[in-house]
Formats: C-alpha cells, sequence, structure tokens
C-alpha cells in the first residue's frame, strides 16, 4: 500500500480536487491512503478567527466564519453537482454551526487557550477531507472518511501535540488495514489528532506532512507521497538560475539542510518516521503528475557530483563581536549566546577567532536593541545586506580539495565567512546579498554542467 498526501494548494479548489481525484484514480491498484490539508490558507483563517474571538471581537470572527463557509459550499458544489451538493448541504452547515458556537464562546469567555486553539484549528482539516472524500466517491472512488482523531494519538500539548507512536500504530492498522483488505480508499485530514482522552489536538503547523509519514510508518507503506505544486526539489532556485534542473533522488540528511534555505517543499524532520523505517517519500506535483519528482531515501545512491544542491538565503546581518576586556575569557560565548537568547534571535552561521565571534542572524527589528545589550560585553559591529550561500552534497564527507575548488570559482569576491564541517555535507559562507546571482550562477556552471542523470533530471 502507499500513502498519499495531497496539501493545501493541491485541494484549494474544486478543480484541484478534481486533479486530486484523478491522480488516486490512477493508483488504486497501489492501495492508496489518502491523507489531505486543509484547503490553501484555511488554517491561517481558522487561527484569525479564533484570535479575533479570543480578544472578544465575536463580529469579525463571525464574518471571518461566514467566508470559510461560503468557500467550502461552493467548492462543493462545483465537485458535486446540485443533487448530491443538496443532500451534503446539511452535513457542512452542521460543522459550521458547531465552529460558530464554539467562536460565540470563546468571544464570550475573551480567551483562547491552545486547547480551544486546536478545537478551532481542527476544522480545516475536518471539512477538506469531508469534501474530498465525497468528491471521490461522486468520481468512482470507493472512499471512506476516516477520522484522524481515532487514529492518530499524542500527548496533552496542544497545539505542538507529541504523537505517542506505539498506540497510533496500533491504531492506524486497526481503523486502516480492513478498508484497505476490502479495497476502499481510506481519506484523512492531516494535522489533526487527539489525546488519549479524545481531545482533539494539532501536531504543528504544516503537520499533514508528517501525518502523512505517521500512517505510512505505521502501515509499512512501500512508500509515501507528498502531491504539492511543485516539481521537486531543484539544483538551485530556478528564478535565479535558468539552468537549475530537478533532483531525482536525495537523501534525507541533504533535504535537511536544504529545508532551511527556503527549499520550502517540505520540512524533512516531519517525514522521519517514514524515512527511519526505510520507507521512500517522494515530492511531486499535482499539477504536472506525470514528472516522476524527487525521492528522498534515508542514504543516497551514488552521484557523480560532488553537490545535489546550491541554496542562498538573502536578508542576512552579520554581528561581529569584538571581545576587548574579557579576551575570550571563559563564560564569555555563553554570555553572547545568552543574548541572543534574551532577544529571541536565532543564529545561522557562527566563526570565531581568539579575539572575536562573528555570527549571522536573519535581518530583523530586534537587531539594534540585541547589539546595544551585546555592547556591554564587547565591541559590537552589524553589518546588514549579506546573504548566506549553502552548498550541499554526500559527497563532500569524503572528496578532498573541494573547498579549493569552490573559492577558486570566487576568486573574485569578498567571501565574509566561512563555515563547514557542522553537518559534514555542508559547506556554506557568507558574501554580501548582491553579489548571489553570480555567484549562483558561477558556482551551478562549475559544478552542475556535467550531471549524473542517475540523479539529476
Ligand atoms: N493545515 C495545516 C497548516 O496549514 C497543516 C498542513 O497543511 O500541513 O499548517
Ligand atoms: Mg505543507
Amino acid at each position: 500500500m502507499i500513502v498519499m498526501k495531497f496539501g493545501g494548494t493541491s485541494v484549494e479548489d474544486g478543480n484541484a480536487i478534481d486533479r486530486a481525484a484523478k491522480i488516486v484514480h490512477g493508483r488504486l491498484a497501489q492501495r492508496p491512503v489518502v491523507v489531505v490539508s486543509a484547503m490553501s490558507k484555511v488554517t491561517d483563517q481558522l487561527l484569525a478567527m479564533g484570535r479575533a474571538a479570543g480578544a472578544g471581537d465575536r463580529k469579525t470572527a463571525l464574518k471571518l466564519s461566514r467566508a470559510l463557509r461560503e468557500r467550502h459550499y461552493n467548492t462543493a458544489g462545483e465537485l458535486l453537482g446540485t443533487a448530491l451538493f443538496t443532500q451534503f448541504h446539511g452535513d457542512l452547515g452542521v460543522d459550521f454551526d458547531a465552529l460558530d458556537e464554539l467562536l460565540r464562546g470563546i468571544a464570550a469567555v475573551g480567551e483562547l487557550t491552545p486547547r480551544t486553539t486546536d478545537h478551532v484549528a481542527a476544522y480545516g482539516e475536518l471539512l477538506s477531507s469531508k469534501i474530498i472524500t465525497a468528491a471521490f466517491s461522486a468520481r468512482g472512488i470507493d472512499s471512506k472518511l476516516v477520522d484522524s482523531r481515532e487514529c492518530i494519538l499524542t500527548d496533552g500539548n496542544h497545539t505542538r501535540a507529541v504523537p505517542l507512536f506505539e498506540e497510533t500504530n496500533e491504531r492506524v492498522r486497526l481503523k486502516l488495514k480492513p478498508l484497505l483488505e476490502a479495497a476502499r480508499v481510506p481519506v484523512m485530514g492531516g494535522f489533526i489528532a487527539a489525546t488519549r482522552a479524545g481531545i482533539t489536538t494539532t501536531i504543528g503547523r504544516g503537520g499533514s506532512d508528517f501525518s502523512a509519514a505517521i500512517v505510512g510508518a505505521g502501515l509499512g507503506a512501500e512508500r509515501i507521497e507528498i502531491w504539492t505544486d511543485v516539481d521537486g526539489m531543484m539544483t538551485t532556485d530556478p528564478n535565479a538560475c535558468p539552468d537549475a534542473r530537478r533532483i531525482k533522488v536525495v537523501s534525507f540528511d541533504e533535504a535537511a539542510e536544504l529545508a532551511y534555505f527556503g527549499a520550502k517543499v517540505l520540512h524533512p524532520a516531519t517525514v522521519l518516521p517514514a524515512v527511519q523505517q526505510n520507507i521512500p517519500v517522494y515530492i511531486l506535483n499535482s499539477r504536472n503528475p506525470s514528472c516522476d519528482g524527487t525521492k528522498i531515501t534515508a542514504r543516497a545512491p551514488r552521484c557523480r557530483n560532488t553537490f545535489k544542491a546550491i541554496a542562498a538565503k538573502k536578508r542576512i546581518t552579520i554581528v561581529d563581536v569584538a571581545a576587548t576586556r574579557m579576551l575570550m575569557a571563559h563564560g564569555f560565548l555563553k554570555s553572547i549566546f545568552d543574548a541572543f537568547d534574551r532577544h529571541r534571535v536565532s543564529v545561522d552561521v557562527v566563526s570565531t577567532s581568539e579575539v572575536s565571534v562573528s555570527l549571522t542572524v536573519d535581518s530583523n527589528e530586534a537587531i539594534p536593541a540585541l547589539a546595544a545589550d551585546l555592547a556591554k560585553l564587547a565591541d559590537v559591529k552589524y553589518e546588514g545586506r549579506k546573504a548566506i550561500v549553502c552548498l550541499v552534497g554526500e559527497n563532500l564527507r569524503e572528496t578532498p580539495g573541494i573547498a579549493a575548488r569552490v573559492f577558486n570559482e570566487l576568486s573574485d569576491v569578498n567571501i565574509r565567512m566561512i563555515s563547514q564541517g557542522a553537518s559534514e555535507i555542508n559547506l556554506t559562507f557568507v558574501i554580501e546579498e548582491d553579489e548571489v546571482p553570480k555567484v549562483v550562477r558561477k558556482l551551478h556552471a562549475a559544478f552542475f554542467s556535467d550531471l549524473d542523470p542517475e540523479v539529476f533530471a
């Protein structure tokens, strides 16, 4: 069996859900379990309603809820046609009435707790999974709606609940196996789960990928397909470099390094349960389903090329901290990192010398206050408009002379910081932001012109 997960943009309206139905139809022989996200932007809207209600603004909350009701009714109407929709309409109406009731209750109390937040947020996937099940049935797929809250059990850490894997695996098998054996297609909402006591929880934003991996791992799936709106991971940002190519297969570690750099296809940590069991995860495009996408595996196959991808992250500020008074005394680094922690600024790249530390952070408003705080400990300078460039590839582990080859290509570029070794599979450096296009194109030409056809499309 396989797990097919459709993200928010892949179920964003009637046309998208129709495409998803066709894709599932083509894979019935492989016995799919379908996991769906809320329709695109719905979770954000639900959270906004919850916040409005929590602030006592009942009117705004209910107004947002009306718009949401409209969109779901329209989508269901488009997908089901008048006759079927007339039967189904009442079913959706019950959910929306319950949501409005909940929002009124929150507004009356004027307090939104994490537990109530989960109750509100869960409607996105509850509604999408209902509509999609009905649409699949209307298209000849023998589908069955399965309530994820009866399958995925978590602790009570609301909005970021952690699955209880043993019990979840048991439940997943108990609920889904009989359906699969009867050649039915279970459809479940991602992101939502419940505690042992049956209280609704959610497993973190973007959590539907995680749901798919949990279900796939529990059932020992042959593979997990993450259906999204891009062809997969690319060697670099195609907008910045027209020569960018699709990566056919990438290791989990490589994908994890790239995820950080805006390769926002999916966060690999969410598919860890599957990768740990050697279940491959595919990223596929629901708008271009014949494309093979990108396969993520526990270990990457051999690759002729040194690197898999080049990523760049702009809007970076370098903070230089020079220890005039304490001269890197014991506890100096700790006091610096404590300051970053107090200002809730997270650090990306660090490099140190005997007398100074350079750190990079995402440019943000907290930096002046942070710098003022750091100035009590040391001399501080900060400079924005920088960018981090990162080359990723498993082959870095064993190939000598790579740094020399990379920096040789960049002899005319001012490299501000270098970091290699933290993960063994990335080479990272910091440059001026406006040099990114030139640097990426040069490196792409140098390292990605003769590509291993097994690994790159
Ligand atoms: N709907 C949830 C979110 O937007 C979960 C998901 O789409 O993966 O965060
Ligand atoms: Mg997502």
